[in-house]
């Protein structure tokens, strides 16, 4: 899922998104409370509308957000008190609040409010932001349940921090609560690669097999890669839209910094025969062109390339895997990576 923060996938129209194969893309919640506010886009109907997307919106609960970037004043069992970090303003976000901010939005896919814990944490404390989040889960599946518009799913989110038997413990509460869906949350929080590899493992075996599985906030193409093969469904991550801005470029043979010497007059596009509108109109050296002077359509055209390359690597890991080949797919990716 590109993710759009704030109603937009940054620097692209919903056209380009579509083009690149985008299927359903994310909104922050705590985002669009805050900026513009419930009210401007229940005016609209729902985000859909609003933002113009007709395909399925994935929001999350808002809770990552309020413990990396607002001040969070106060968590208690009703829910977390922060200040917003646009004008210092107070609210309490419950996980009732969060999932009837995440309907009026018109989310397809709902997420549930949970503790995210940075890294690295101590055991005892990973054990209660888990029992929490277990606690938050079913407030919010009892709300959810009780809402009169359906037609959007209910997912449950796993933590546990970087403990093997905190893990199964949440996936155990969370299954027996029955979700649409589930999601692994709180990795990729600034752990060592393999650690989060090794949560991974652990955890995405244990969930539901006919119910999808999505790993939050993640990751480089060889992540998605390992973690697919680990039985990872969904993603969502800034990476391809991020590192684009900053003239970062994905390729199936490693990334490429655009703004390298080398490529001053070079005349091939940034992969040849990538189907991308950007590959197919310009070389990297009008691309390096574009981003040393910071003109506006370096921004777009990276970001259309690299939407681009992470959505193509997922239909190619879809189609490798309905044509029972997916092993092979992963190893001609890494001998290519290598
Ligand atoms: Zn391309």
């Amino acid at each position: 899922m590109p993710v759009g923060t704030l109603g937009t996938v940054k620097s692209l129209s919903p056209e380009e998104l579509m083009e690149a194969g985008a299927q359903i893309i994310l909104g922050n919640t705590y985002h669009l409370y805050l900026r513009p506010g419930c009210e401007v886009i229940e005016q609209f109907s729902g985000l859909h509308r609003f933002m113009n997307w007709s395909r399925p919106i994935l929001t999350d609960s808002g809770g990552f957000q309020i413990f990396s970037l607002a001040r969070l004043s106060k968590i208690s069992e009703n829910g977390a008190t922060f200040q917003s970090h646009i004008d210092g303003s107070t609210h309490l976000l419950t996980p009732e609040k969060s999932v009837q901010i995440q309907i009026s939005l018109g989310s397809d896919i709902i997420m549930c409010l949970d503790q995210c814990l940075p890294y690295p944490a101590e055991k005892q404390s990973a054990r209660e932001a888990l029992a929490l989040t277990t606690r938050w889960a079913r407030r919010c599946k009892d709300f959810w349940s009780c809402q009169t518009r359906k037609g959007n799913l209910l997912f449950g989110i796993v933590q546990g921090g970087m403990f093997s038997d905190l893990r199964s413990e949440s996936v155990e509460d969370l299954v027996a609560i029955d979700f649409d869906g589930y999601a692994v949350g709180g990795l990729s929080v600034g752990e060592p690669k393999d650690l989060m590899l090794e949560m991974a493992a652990v955890t995405l075996p244990q969930l539901p097999a006919d119910k999808p599985r999505y790993v939050m906030g993640v990751g480089t193409p060889e992540d998605l890669v390992n973690l697919v093969a680990l039985g990872a469904d969904m993603f969502d991550c800034v990476l391809p839209t991020r590192n684009a801005r900053n003239g970062q470029l994905f390729t199936s043979s490693g990334t490429i910094n655009i703004s390298n010497a080398c490529f001053k007059l070079d005349s091939e596009p940034i992969e040849t025969g990538c189907s991308c509108y950007t590959c197919r109109h310009y070389s990297k050296a009008y691309l390096r062109h574009l981003y040393l002077a910071k003109e506006l359509l370096a921004y777009r055209f990276n970001t259309i390339h690299n939407v681009h390359f992470f959505l193509d690597l997922m239909r190619r890991m879809r189609m490798s895997i309905c044509n029972g080949n997916f092993e092979s797919f992963k190893k001609d990716f890494f001998n290519k990576r290598a």
